[in-house]
């Protein structure tokens, strides 16, 4: 966690008006979620566990990696997200849409601190 004493003493001066730090706390304690998540399920173990029950529970077992896999999936890609804004934000670019450039709202980055298009652009995508 050094990068982010250093983090804060940059930040000063910027024409930013919200508070970055929100932002930041947000997003590693969400990375900290995942990085938890992942230790907690190893797929390893679940398969191990299914071979001890009957054909149904066998069943269920193999649902559970899929499910995981998918998770997986989502997780990482959040948290590819996630590493994307920490080092915006270490750069002093957090919180600019990529598409229009304007400040994204304190509001949407509260819901999705890891976002990287303000609310008008990614409706425009639709
Ligand atoms: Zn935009």
């Amino acid at each position: 966690m050094l990068r982010l004493a250093s983090c804060r003493k940059r930040r000063q001066g910027g024409v930013l008006t919200v508070d970055m730090s929100e932002f930041q706390e947000a997003l590693l304690k969400k990375r900290r979620e995942l990085l938890a998540g992942e230790g907690l399920k190893p797929i390893g173990s679940m398969m191990g566990n299914s071979r001890q029950g009957d054909m149904a529970d066998q069943a269920d077992g193999i649902n559970e990696v899929h499910i995981a896999l998918k998770l997986r999936s989502t997780d990482a890609k959040i948290m590819q997200a996630i590493e994307e804004a920490l080092e915006r934000i270490d750069r002093g670019t957090y919180g600019v849409c990529k598409d229009c450039g304007e400040m994204i709202s304190a509001a949407r980055l509260r819901a999705i601190p890891w976002t990287r298009s303000c609310i008008t652009c990614k409706e425009k995508q639709k």
